[in-house]
């Protein structure tokens, strides 16, 4: 059986988050990466401050990499690729330009060299650094997420897509159930081997960008991800999030895991700031809804996004984003085709000045 370690870590202390980190790989398989060139995905969805939750924490990034060149590591990279990324991928506000400086670690900018894969049917780009690399170890941060309830180890995987590339993909999987089976595949598509996950300061509420930074005190780490990304929703207090929901539907058991540390069921924050559950899409509720979604009008229980005019910068990220172009800029202000949004949340997800809500 697989094993997930969760343990204490009050604050993001270097030594006592790189001893926490030699810890959790003790108590699970962690991979022999003895000569072996390894990618470090961490989740830099914007290059934001560490205060913000809203990336994984320097300080986790740098034990990882610590630990890996303690194992034998021969070349180690680490990147991303922001939805907004405008020019070179310079992570320097999130911390990761200079945990590579300290660290010898080389920075990959995901956008540079892409190759496509052809997953559930569908042509997606992503970048060879997963083909350059031995093993490939997602690191990623304890947050909410508007459409998915919540983004883990696996979900961090989506970022192998390269910047905007990833707004069509929404198109082709509308509904949380649908996205959630072509993350998943991305995630298969990467062989990720190990998985960490930053929650000594989580996010609640709007995640994955707008929600509020909360204190959890947890460093976690799995050969599965997907078991680990279950033990961040028990302890959230989710009843059930779509990626692990479908990936035990598809492969029965694939969560099964062991936790010789902390269990999660001890740990669940009664008043973690979920994202409220919405209804199942099925056979029987898909063709109304989607019919009566052409009017504008939502029955499954997820709302249009809401724009706080008084809020907007004008930046035109939400617009740029927006990959069902449900939205334009008239008269200074944001306007949306409820007839062309599909409620994927990515222009909530960008807009860096939280003008924009999902109630
Ligand atoms: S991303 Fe936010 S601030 Fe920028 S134009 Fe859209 S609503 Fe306004
Ligand atoms: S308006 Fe926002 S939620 Fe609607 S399709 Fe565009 S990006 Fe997605």
């Amino acid at each position: 059986m697989t094993r997930c370690a969760i343990m204490h870590v009050d604050a993001y202390d270097e030594d006592k988050v790189l001893e926490a980190m030699r810890g959790i790989a003790d108590a699970t398989a962690f991979p022999d990466v003895e000569g072996k060139t390894v990618l470090v995905k961490p989740n830099i969805l914007s290059d934001s401050y560490p205060e913000k939750a809203i990336t994984t924490h320097p300080a986790v990034i740098k034990a990882l990499i610590t630990l890996l060149w303690e194992k034998g590591a021969k070349r180690i990279l680490a990147g991303d690729s922001p939805g907004m990324q405008t020019g070179r991928f310079n992570p320097v506000n999130s911390g990761l330009r200079k945990v590579a400086e300290e660290t010898g670690a080389e920075i990959v900018d995901f956008r540079e060299s892409t190759r496509i894969h052809e997953v559930e049917g569908i042509r997606i780009p992503m970048t060879d650094a997963i083909d350059q690399a031995d093993i490939v170890i997602s690191a990623a941060k304890f947050k909410t997420h508007q459409l998915m309830s919540a983004t883990g180890a696996v979900k961090n995987m989506f970022g192998l897509v390269p910047g905007l590339q990833k707004s069509p993909m929404h198109l082709r999987a509308r509904t949380p159930e649908s996205f959630a089976r072509l993350i998943l595949s991305i995630f298969r598509e990467a062989h990720v081997d190990y998985a960490v996950i930053d929650a000594i300061e989580g996010m609640e509420g709007a995640g994955p960008t707008n929600g509020q930074p909360r204190h959890v005190g947890l460093l976690m780490g799995s050969e599965n991800a997907l078991a680990l990304d279950k033990a961040e929703s028990v302890i959230m207090g989710y009843r059930s999030v779509p990626i692990i929901e479908e990936a035990e539907k598809r492969f029965p058991g694939i969560t099964d895991a062991e936790y010789p540390l902390l269990n999660p069921e001890d740990l669940i924050i009664r008043d973690y700031r979920r994202i409220p559950e919405g209804k199942k899409t099925t056979i029987r509720t898909l063709f109304l809804p989607n019919l009566l979604s052409r009017i504008g009008i939502a029955t499954d229980g997820r709302a249009y996004p809401e724009f706080i005019h008084s809020e907007c910068r004008h930046c035109l990220k939400c617009v740029n984003v927006c990959p069902a172009k449900a939205l334009e800029m008239k008269g200074g202000r944001i306007h949306i085709s409820r007839r062309e949004c599909i409620r994927c949340y990515c222009c909530h997800e960008m807009c860096p000045f939280d003008a924009i809500k999902i109630k």
